[in-house]
């Protein structure tokens, strides 16, 4: 896989609500090997404090040396970087392409099934937002609201027709493409912050890719289309958009992916009925 001369820096993001299981595993190997001979980081994304556990962290760290993997020293961790999302937050806002939105899950499946609206349109987190709160300003913003990307207003401001992002694994020496309008159309007003939480995934990883300095962005086929939301965020903040490497998802027998919700086998299982990393190595391939 060519991604130029210059060096690498990748990094596995994991949250630590779960073990690690075999596509988390890959997940870090592709990293890992993308970065080499430059430096492969660890990112602990923990912001969502309900979920979050400190002994699956732990676990995260102990898994990855097990795999052979090492990463430099301090990691960055997600729940101590509040403040920088906040200040990106502040910057969007201060552009005027923020709104506060008090919509329930429930209200927005109610707005959407309204006879005139036709059928929702799925995006990267869900329906796309009908936009019943965008007319509301950010001075009414209430500790309960959410706060949302004006997503028109934002492609208008950077007078964008399109969002381009490199991928050599999607589309080798093509930029992966999406006009304004099937954003608008197809993602829409994304959540910068959720809730009580003073950010959301979206927010978060922008900030952070950059603070880190990523020049590789390694992550599975999943959050494809989350991408578009990433690169126009480091548009609206004057971030680099790094380069971008979305690999297959390992999927069970049943084919199905694997996911921590799920009963999918964690690597602590393996190793604890003595199968080596070697040998899970070489099954994932690497
Ligand atoms: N934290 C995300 C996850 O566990 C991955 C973040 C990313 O690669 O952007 O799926």
């Amino acid at each position: 896989m060519a991604y130029g001369a210059e060096l690498n820096q990748t990094r596995f993001a994991p949250s630590p609500t779960g073990p690690l299981h075999l596509g988390h595993a890959f997940a870090a190997l592709t990293a890992a090997r993308l970065a080499d001979p430059g430096q492969f980081l660890l990112r602990i994304e923990d912001i969502d404090q309900g979920r979050c556990r400190p002994e699956y962290e732990a676990l995260i760290a102990e898994d990855l040396h097990w795999l052979g993997l090492d990463w430099p020293q301090p990691v960055m961790r997600q729940s101590e970087r509040l403040p920088a999302y906040q200040a990106a937050l502040d910057r969007l806002a201060r552009l005027g392409l923020t709104y506060p939105c008090r919509c329930r899950r429930s209200d927005i499946r109610a707005a959407l099934s309204a006879p005139q609206e036709g059928a929702a349109v799925i995006g990267p987190d869900g329906p796309v937002y009908p936009g019943t709160c965008r007319h509301r300003r950010m001075a009414e913003a209430g500790p309960d609201d959410a706060i949302r990307l004006d997503a028109a207003r934002a492609l208008d401001h950077l007078r964008l027709d399109e969002i381009a992002f490199l991928d050599e694994n999607i589309a080798p020496g093509l930029p992966h493409r999406l006009s304004a309008h099937d954003f608008i159309a197809g993602v829409g007003d994304v959540v910068l912050a959720r809730r009580g939480m003073g950010t959301s995934y979206h927010l978060a990883v922008v900030v952070d890719d950059a603070a880190q300095g990523i020049t590789l962005v390694t992550r599975g086929k999943d959050l494809l289309d989350s991408t578009w939301i990433h690169v126009l965020l480091q548009r609206l903040l004057d971030l680099p958009t790094p380069r971008y490497h979305h690999h297959r998802l390992i999927r069970d027998q049943q084919g199905k992916r694997l996911a921590k919700r799920d009963d999918a086998r964690a690597l602590k299982l393996f190793r604890d009925e003595g199968i080596s990393a070697a040998q899970i190595r070489r099954q994932l391939g690497f």
